[in-house]
């Protein structure tokens, strides 16, 4: 390949530390995924600086510092609200869990820090003045679209088995395709997934189903790596839906969801999940297969995937709500919209209608003729949204202690008749005035 000379534009922070940490005696370079980024001409979010100045030696240097992770030889080093972390060159000592190193061991050498980093699109190194460092082909690999482990694929995921995952989060954030080599790797040592926090699986499976790509989870499964988190989702490709509604698997039907969401956390996550209750609830009836309830067992294991994995109680909460309402079978008057507002809460109904288009979308010519329900369907949320239906106990005319004054007892009884009065209110929201309600509540009283 001729040398062209590439120019990489960084921040001018990150060229002071580097400007600094030379005139101190030191080597410095920005490393991994900014000199990819760059590369590929894509903003980068973070510049990383690698450098063969010591924790003790970066903290010496610079005025405001956090001790990122001092062990692991990472200083993060603060100009202002820009923060950019610098890491000592390292060699990872053994893996012998799969997982971390035994040590790590600082070095003086940029190419043994380049050595252990774990595809070659993300080993390379650049400085303003000496240009790139590229010992792997890199950049090879970057014009080809290819994702490939740094030295031999087999000992990179033997070390370290999260870099399976990391190598399919890659190709769908790129596009790019897995090398041969990797991909064979992957498939061989699959089962060493099982080593890694469920954490770290998570942030990874994040990543890859809120790229541009998330179809490539199929990669993940063809490879044998859903099957050690999440079980469920080989079950759904094998699961068949024998009706007019359908024409995929559970699964394939699943992966068309997830492509046809906008790439939030919370809705892809719920397109995941939606359908995972068919397994538990698949029924058949002359030759054709039904699914009853499975929405709601969709939410509970949902919730108990979301659980294992340990999201947040919010993320975990909202999605759990979509899955369960995303298949509501209702007839559309006004009131049964308004119940599903109240179960459903007025700021996560928006999603629920995108997934359900997503869900439309992804099923049979003959499911797709109901999509103008779902339209319906937004439109009377919109119009008894914007008219200010009261839908919670917040917006009703009266509250607890109206009860109280007209003599209900504090306590369980108020709950009560303040849920009954707001079914009401859902019903018939001309029935929201003191009045009515107060009347209202004093008959439920003397029931
Ligand atoms: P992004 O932050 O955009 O997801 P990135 O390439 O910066 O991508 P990080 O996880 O932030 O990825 O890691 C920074 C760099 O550290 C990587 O580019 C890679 O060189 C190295 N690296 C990260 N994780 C591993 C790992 N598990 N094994 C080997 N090297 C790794
Ligand atoms: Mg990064």
């Amino acid at each position: 390949m001729e040398d062209e000379i590439i120019k990489i534009d960084m921040p001018q922070n990150a060229r002071r530390i580097i400007g600094e940490l030379e005139a101190a005696g030191y080597e410095a370079y920005i490393v991994g995924g900014c000199v990819r980024d760059a590369l590929l001409l894509k903003e980068p979010h973070d510049w990383d600086i690698t450098t063969s100045a010591t924790p003790m030696q970066v903290k010496k240097l610079f005025s405001h510092t956090v001790d990122t992770g001092i062990k692991h030889g990472t200083v993060t080093v603060l100009f202002g609200s820009a923060a950019y972390e610098v890491t000592t060159y390292r060699i990872d000592g053994e893996y012998l869990d799969g997982r971390h190193p035994e040590n790590v061991q600082f070095t003086s050498l940029l190419s043994e820090d380049l050595k252990r980093r774990d595809f070659t699109i993300n080993a390379m190194a650049y400085h303003p003045e000496r240009g790139l460092v590229d010992l792997f082909d890199g950049q090879g690999d970057l014009k080809n679209h290819v994702i490939r482990c740094v030295g031999l694929a087999h000992e990179r995921f033997s070390e370290d088995a999260l870099r399976m995952m990391r190598a399919v989060r890659f190709s769908a954030q790129l596009n790019f395709s897995i090398a041969d080599d990797t991909r064979a790797a992957i498939s061989d040592l699959a089962t060493n997934l099982k080593q890694v926090s469920h954490e770290r699986i998570r942030d990874e499976l994040m990543k890859l189903i809120c790229s541009d790509h998330p179809e490539r989870l199929l990669d993940m499964y063809e490879l044998g790596l859903t099957a050690q988190f999440f079980p469920e989702f080989n079950e759904m490709m094998d699961c068949e839906q024998i009706t007019k509604y359908h024409c995929y698997t559970v699964g394939v039907h699943t992966l068309k969801v997830i492509e046809n969401t906008r790439p939030d956390p919370v809705l892809r996550l719920a397109a995941l999940l939606h359908d995972v209750g068919k397994l538990y609830t698949k029924t058949e009836e002359d030759g054709v297969d039904h699914f009853y309830g499975h929405a709601g067992v969709s939410a509970e294991r949902a919730k108990e995937f979301l659980r294992d994995m340990r999201f947040d109680n919010d993320t975990t909460k909202q999605v759990c709500t979509l899955v369960k309402y995303h298949d509501p079978r209702m007839e559309l008057t006004e009131p049964h919209v308004r119940t599903l507002m109240h179960d459903v809460g007025t700021a996560l109904f928006p999603p629920l209608i995108e997934l359900m288009r997503a869900d439309m979308l992804a099923k049979s010519a003959y499911a797709m003729k109901s999509m103008s329900n779902v339209d319906r369907l937004e439109e009377m949320f919109v119009l008894c949204r914007d008219r200010g239906d009261c839908v919670t106990l917040k917006y009703m005319a009266i509250n607890g202690d109206d009860l109280s004054e007209i003599g209900i007892p504090k306590g369980r009884r108020v709950g009560e008749i303040l849920n009954a009065l707001l079914m009401e209110v859902i019903n018939d929201p001309e029935k929201n005035n003191r009045e009515t309600l107060l009347s209202m509540a004093e008959e439920m009283n003397r029931e």
